[in-house]
C-alpha cells in the first residue's frame, strides 16, 4: 500500500517539517501486524513529496485478530490487504504521522495553521458502492480529484473491471485536515475493518471528525460503515455529534431520534402514508413522485399492485442515485423495472415526460423553490400537464413555535425558501383553483395543536370535469 501526499508550497521542504520527517532518510516503524517505511523521492523548496508504503504480514494480522468461535479459512490468509488503503492505512497515519494528525509540530508551531496546495496519491483503493463514493465523500470537503479504475486482471481484459480505483486528490487546505480527512474516509470507502470495532470508535470518529464530520452531507453513511455498520453506534455517533453542533437547523433529523419518535411514527411516515391513502382511494394507476429525493414515497408505491406506472423525478443527481440504491433498481427483476422510470429534471420548466401520468405527489417540495420560481411550477402542473389528482404537503409555520431546538424566526431546514401559515397556504390553493379549475381539500398532518394546528399540511387537487 503505497500513500503520497506533495506539495509546491513555498518552500516545499516545510512539508518535512510537518510530517516530522527528516526528506534525507528513510525511516521505519514497526506497527501491531506491518511495517511502515517513510520516504521522499523528491524534496526541493519548490516540490516535496513524501511516501508511505505499508507491508502488511498477512500471516501475522489473521492470528492477532481474535475473532471468538472463528475458525481461519484459507482466504484470511489470501486476501488484498497487504495492497490496498484500509483501515490499516488510518492507524498507520495514527501512529507514524501522530503530531501532523494532531495539528503539532514543535519545531516550527506555525506551520499546522498554514493552508497550502496538497496532492494525495493513493495508490489501489477498494470501493464498496464504484466511483460515485469519491464523489460523495470528498467534493463537498472542497477536493477535485482524478480516479481511474483497475481492471482485474491487465492480462485479461475480458474479466472486466475491478472495485479498485487509483486516486489522486488536490485540496488547498491544512495537511491537519487532509490527514484526518484520509483517516476517516479510507476505511469508509472499503467498508472493511481491520480490528473488532467497540464503541472506543465511536470517540475516535467524533475527535478525528471535528470541525467538518457534522456539516458533511454524508455524516450517516460515514457514521455507519466507519462503525462497521453496527447501526446502533452509528446513532450513538450522529447523537454525540449533534449534541456538540450549535447551529444544527435540520429539524427533521430531530424528529427522527427524539424520544417521542420511540412511541409514534415519525413526522414524515405521517405525510408519506397519508399521501400514499389519497392515491389508493382515488384509485389512479399511474403516479409521477416529483421532488422524490431519496425515493421514500416511489418504495411504497411500488409495494401496492394499483400502481403500474411510476415515475421519480428529482433535480439532484445525488439524490436521484440514492433512490436507485434505496429501491434495488438495477437488481429488480424485469417486470417490477417496467413499472418504474427515475429521472432528472426540475419542476419549473415544462417537460413532456410528466404527461401521461393520472396523479402527482410532491411531498415537502414546494418550499424548496424560491417563491418567484413557484409560478412556474403552478403553470408545469396546473395548466400544462393537467393530471386528474395533485397531492402536496407543506410545513405549517404556525407550529414552528413547538419545536424548542428551533431558534427563532428560522425555517425547519436549511434549504428552505419559505414556510407558510394554514391561512396562506389555503389562500394559495384557492388562488391555483380559480385560475385551472381544480378543486382542493386541504388536511392536517401529525398530531393538532388546538392553537397552532399541525406540524404539516396536505391539499389534495381534484381536476374539475
Ligand atoms: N419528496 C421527498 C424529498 C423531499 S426534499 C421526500 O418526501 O422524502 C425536497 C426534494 O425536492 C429534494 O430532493 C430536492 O432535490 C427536490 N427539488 C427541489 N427543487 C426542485 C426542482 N426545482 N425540481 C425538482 N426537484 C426539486
Amino acid at each position: 500500500m503505497l500513500l503520497t501526499i506533495s506539495t509546491e508550497h513555498y518552500p516545499a521542504t516545510d512539508l518535512g517539517y510537518l510530517l516530522h520527517k527528516h526528506p534525507d532518510k528513510v525511516q521505519s516503524f514497526l506497527l501491531n501486524t506491518a511495517k511502515a517505511h517513510v520516504f521522499y523521492p523528491e524534496s526541493s523548496p519548490h516540490k516535496c513529496t513524501a511516501c508511505m508504503l505499508l507491508e502488511i504480514d498477512s500471516i501475522e494480522m489473521v492470528r492477532s485478530l481474535q475473532i471468538p468461535g472463528k475458525t481461519m479459512m484459507l482466504n484470511h490468509y489470501v486476501n488484498d490487504r497487504p495492497y490496498v488503503a484500509s483501515s490499516f492505512t488510518s492507524t498507520a497515519i495514527a501512529k507514524v504521522f501522530s503530531s501532523a494528525l494532531n495539528g503539532n509540530c514543535k519545531e516550527r508551531p506555525e506551520l499546522p495553521a498554514i493552508k497550502m496546495p496538497l496532492e494525495a496519491k493513493i495508490s489501489v483503493l477498494p470501493i464498496k458502492g464504484g466511483e460515485q463514493m469519491i464523489h460523495r465523500l470528498f467534493e463537498p470537503l472542497g477536493y477535485r480529484f482524478e480516479s481511474t479504475q483497475l481492471p482485474l486482471d491487465e492480462q485479461f481484459p475480458l474479466w472486466g473491471m475491478s472495485h479498485y480505483y487509483s486516486l489522486t486528490l488536490r485540496h488547498t487546505l491544512r495537511l491537519q485536515e487532509l490527514l484526518t480527512h484520509l483517516y476517516v474516509l479510507l476505511p469508509v470507502f472499503d467498508d472493511e475493518k481491520h480490528y473488532w470495532v467497540d464503541k472506543n470508535e465511536i470517540d475516535k470518529l467524533l475527535a478525528k471528525g471535528q470541525g467538518w464530520l457534522d456539516s458533511h452531507p454524508e455524516k450517516t453513511l460515514i457514521a455507519r460503515r466507519y462503525l462497521k455498520n453496527i447501526k446502533g453506534y452509528a446513532r450513538l455517533a450522529l447523537e454525540k455529534l449533534r449534541d456538540a453542533s450549535e447551529d444544527e437547523t435540520a429539524l427533521e433529523k430531530e424528529e427522527e431520534t427524539s424520544e417521542s419518535r420511540q412511541k409514534k411514527t415519525s413526522l414524515h411516515r405521517q405525510r408519506l402514508d397519508a399521501v400514499l391513502e389519497q392515491l389508493k382511494s382515488f384509485k389512479v394507476r399511474s403516479v409521477a413522485d416529483l421532488g422524490c429525493g431519496e425515493g421514500k414515497l416511489l418504495k411504497m408505491l411500488l409495494k401496492e399492485n394499483q400502481f403500474q406506472k411510476i415515475l421519480g423525478m428529482d433535480v439532484s443527481f445525488a439524490a436521484l442515485q440514492k433512490a436507485k440504491e434505496n429501491l434495488y433498481i438495477d437488481q429488480m427483476p424485469p417486470r417490477q423495472r417496467e413499472r418504474i422510470d427515475l429521472i432528472q429534471g426540475a419542476l419549473t420548466y415544462r417537460d413532456k415526460r410528466l404527461d401521461g401520468y393520472e396523479a402527482v405527489a410532491m411531498v415537502e417540495v414546494i418550499e424548496h423553490l424560491d417563491l418567484d420560481r413557484l409560478q412556474a411550477l403552478e403553470r408545469v402542473l396546473f395548466e400544462f400537464t393537467q393530471p386528474r389528482l395533485i397531492i402536496l404537503t407543506t410545513p405549517n409555520i404556525e407550529y414552528n413555535r413547538k419545536y424548542v431546538f428551533l431558534k427563532e424566526g428560522k425555517f425547519r431546514h436549511d434549504d428552505h425558501r419559505f414556510e407558510w401559515t394554514r391561512s396562506e397556504f389555503e389562500q394559495w390553493t384557492q388562488k391555483i383553483c380559480e385560475q385551472y379549475s381544480y378543486e382542493v381539500k386541504i388536511y392536517p398532518i401529525g398530531e393538532l395543536d388546538a392553537e397552532v394546528g399541525a406540524a404539516s399540511q396536505m391539499a389534495v387537487f381534484k381536476k374539475e370535469l
